[in-house]
């Protein structure tokens, strides 16, 4: 099999951007001109002290400011070649948790914790592809142990208060990999665990 790599593009160009947050008369530049690429298939790793803005340059590759208070006075993101920061509403919704996932440092806050384990990975796997009930429920215990919870099938009607913080953090690795997303943004995913568990 040969491999053509010529024509191959990077999944995400950031070109000289920048973030700016506005209350008021007060104004922090939070990312002043930051350019990278991530290629497919590789893991990149955004490294810098606390406040750099690391965690606010990952929410901009989608676009998940709190808009107006946050701009971009300059630069230009894009993913697949589709220009992020004058994307369709509808276009960044379909590639939000679709070919982009993220994972967050805080399970807590990205779990409902009115619903049971089941219930959550299900959603966001019917959500972008049309399985039946059968292949839903395997593909969330396929999930569940490859993200190495153990006795999958036993933890498919927990709540989330109901496991541990580990368990829980590996539950939103699950639903992040539900749909194989070409892009997966780990956004510090193990700090708010023990250090045994991390
Ligand atoms: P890091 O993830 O590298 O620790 P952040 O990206 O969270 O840093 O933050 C970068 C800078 O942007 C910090 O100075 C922070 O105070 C500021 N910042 C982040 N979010 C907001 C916001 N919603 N409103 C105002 N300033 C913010
Ligand atoms: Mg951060």
């Amino acid at each position: 099999m040969t491999q053509i790599t010529d024509n191959q593009r990077p999944l995400v160009e950031v070109e000289d951007l920048s973030v700016r947050f506005t209350q008021g008369e007060k104004t922090v530049d939070a990312v002043q001109s930051v350019s990278f690429t991530i290629e497919p298939g590789k893991t990149t790793a955004l490294v810098g002290e606390s406040g750099s803005g690391k965690s606010v340059t990952a929410l901009s590759i989608m676009r998940l400011l709190a808009y107006p208070k946050a701009s971009h006075p300059s630069g230009r993101v894009r993913f697949n070649g589709i220009d992020i920061l004058s994307a369709t509403e509808s276009t960044l919704r379909q590639l939000r948790g679709g070919k982009v996932s993220y994972i967050f440092q805080e399970p807590m806050t990205s779990l409902n914790p009115l619903h049971r384990i089941e219930k959550q990975i299900g959603e966001s796997i019917t959500l972008h592809k049309p399985l039946n009930a059968t292949q839903v429920r395997e593909r969330i215990i396929e999930l569940l142990s490859l993200v190495g919870i153990r006795d999958p099938e036993s933890r498919l009607k927990s709540y989330p208060h109901e496991l541990s913080g580990g368990q829980r953090q590996r539950v939103m690795i699950a639903m992040a990999l539900a749909n194989e997303p070409e892009l997966l943004i780990a956004d510090e995913p193990t700090t708010a665990l023990d250090v045994t568990v991390q």
